[in-house]
Parts: structure tokens; C-alpha cells; sequence
């Protein structure tokens, strides 16, 4: 990214930041978050303390930018915030149902069953965000650009071949409900590869905590007993994190797909926030595969460096 762009990206977290803090006074909560986005020497940006902060202290709270239920999930959870839902419903409440609007009232006109089952059949998750990306972009509720916020990657070439027919599917499944070439004229390969490509870096993998909201929020486990995972979800804030094999700050979901980042232990002031991409429990080299393949960097922490 130019300095210029990063500058101005940077802006914008930070309006966005005061949009949080505003909303968090307007709706009585106390404080702003203790965090700020800046740069590290080695990892580019990252998140860093603005005081100390307790273990075990819930450090703010995150609303994805783009999230999905996994399609073993569709009839169990709600369609926007994940929330577990008694009986086939799409929506857990109206308030879901009404700022789902941005991308549902678009994607209801279309016949999604042969993407839905070509992502079911490979074992994809990734399509399926870029999917409600692309009806939230025709609703004109967000830009092709929505995503360049996040951190680029580049894919092989054999990961692309394999892109290519959910790519179609995607393209068809518009121009088959009737959308004009204008409206979809942003869906090019090109685009759907950046932003495939950076869905994978960036996204969570969302597994709904068990137990009740204040027994996890006062337990320090690194880890708490969780579901199986029902979606995917890009949050921008959170991926300013970077990854640390001991992390100090842990993400987790308790009901919905609203992340919450808890402290692990003890952090000072200006101390970097990290959290953990991967299972940690993994050992050195099977962590650092996964971080080289999954992520692209060789991870440099302070664990890996001892060889533990
Ligand atoms: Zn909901
Ligand atoms: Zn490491």
C-alpha cells in the first residue's frame, strides 16, 4: 500500500474508532476502547494499549463487516448475527431482519441452490462471503472496495484454477435472476480473486461459546468449550491484530457472531495487542506450517524464536 493510501485507511479507522467511542457513550457504556492502531517494525500495522489492562478484561467488542453461516448452520442459526434459532427461521429478531436488508433483499431474487451445493460439495466457506459481499455491493449498501482495507495476499496459481467455477457459479446465478451487466459489472475474476484472497487471511472461523455470558467472561482460559463452527465472519478492527503463538489477548463469541477480545494476561501501556491465529497448542513446526501456509509469514515470536 503507498503511504498516501495507508495514511488515508488509517483516517478512516481512526473516524471510525471515534464513531464506536461515540456510540458507546451515546448508549451508556463506559468507557472507549484502550487501544490504538499503529504501526510495528515488523509486522506493519498492529494494536497497541493506550493503558493498562487487566487479565481477564473484556477489551472491546467487534461487529463483523461481512459474516455467513456455515451451510450446515443455514436452518439453525439466525442469517446475520449467527444466534442460535429454535425452528427455520432466517432471523433471530427484527433487528436482524431489518439491517439484513442490505444484502437479502437482493439475494432473494436470485436461485442460489447450485452455488450453495458446489460450496457444499468442495468443502468451501470463503464463496460464500464474497456471495453476500456481492449483494450488499448491487444493494449499493457497500463498494468493490469495501475490502481493501484488509491485508492483501496472493494466491497460487492452482488456487486460482480452483476458484474458477464458484467464480462462474457466482456470475451466472446474477445474470441467470435478471441482474443487467451494469449492475454486476464489478464481479470480474480479478476482483473475485482479491477479494476471495483476502477473505482467507482475514476471516474468523465463528464457534459460539457454551455457557453462560458471565462465567466466560470471567474465566482466563485461553480457549472455552465451543460448538462446532457456525460461519465465517471479517471483522475490521480485529484483523489490525497480529498473531503471537502466546498471545495476551484471546477473541471469542459468546451467542453471536459479535466478537468479543478479552485480555489473557496482564498488558501495559503501549504493550502491542496479539492474538492467535492458530491452535496453539500445536507444536513449533506444525505451527509454523500453518501460519507459512495459511497465512503467509514465518511466524518470528517470541515462542517460535525459543523452539518451544
Ligand atoms: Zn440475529
Ligand atoms: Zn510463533
Amino acid at each position: 500500500m503507498s503511504s498516501l493510501r495507508r495514511r488515508k485507511a488509517l483516517l478512516s479507522i481512526y473516524s471510525w474508532s471515534n464513531g464506536y467511542a461515540t456510540e458507546s457513550k451515546r448508549r451508556g457504556l463506559t468507557s472507549v476502547p484502550p487501544i490504538e492502531v499503529g504501526f510495528t517494525e515488523s509486522a506493519g500495522r498492529g494494536v497497541f494499549a493506550t493503558r493498562r489492562i487487566g487479565a481477564g478484561e473484556l477489551i472491546h467488542t467487534d461487529k463483523p463487516i461481512l459474516s455467513h453461516p456455515s451451510l450446515s448452520s443455514l436452518h439453525s442459526v439466525c442469517y446475520f448475527c449467527l444466534k442460535n434459532v429454535a425452528s427455520n427461521l432466517p432471523f433471530c429478531s427484527d433487528e436482524c431482519r431489518l439491517q439484513s436488508k442490505i444484502f437479502y433483499d437482493t439475494e432473494k431474487q436470485a436461485d442460489w441452490s447450485r452455488f450453495h451445493e458446489y460450496c457444499r460439495t468442495q468443502g468451501l466457506k470463503y464463496p460464500l462471503l464474497v456471495k453476500r459481499l456481492a449483494c450488499t455491493i448491487i444493494s449499493g449498501a457497500a463498494t468493490p472496495e469495501t475490502l481493501d482495507i484488509l491485508q492483501p495476499a496472493t494466491l497460487s496459481s492452482e488456487m486460482i484454477l480452483l476458484m474458477e467455477k464458484a467464480y462462474q457459479l457466482l456470475r451466472s446465478t446474477f445474470e441467470d435472476a435478471g441482474f443487467t451487466d451494469e449492475q454486476i459489472a464489478f464481479l470480474s475474476k480479478k476482483w473475485y480473486i482479491d477479494v476471495l484472497a483476502r477473505i482467507r487471511i482475514n476471516s474468523f472461523r465463528i464457534e459460539l461459546a457454551l455457557g453462560s455470558y458471565e462465567d466466560i467472561l470471567l474465566s482466563a482460559a485461553a480457549s472455552v468449550e465451543a460448538e462446532a463452527a457456525v460461519g465465517n465472519a471479517i471483522y475490521m478492527l480485529t484483523s489490525f491484530y497480529n498473531h503471537d503463538c502466546d498471545p495476551n489477548a484471546h477473541i471469542l463469541w459468546i451467542e453471536s457472531v459479535n466478537a468479543k477480545l478479552k485480555a489473557l494476561r496482564d498488558i501495559e501501556a503501549g504493550e502491542e495487542l496479539r492474538i492467535c491465529y492458530i491452535d496453539a497448542s500445536m507444536d513449533h513446526d506444525a505451527r509454523r506450517a500453518t501460519l507459512s501456509e495459511g497465512f503467509g509469514f514465518d511466524c518470528r515470536c517470541a515462542r517460535c524464536m525459543s523452539n518451544d
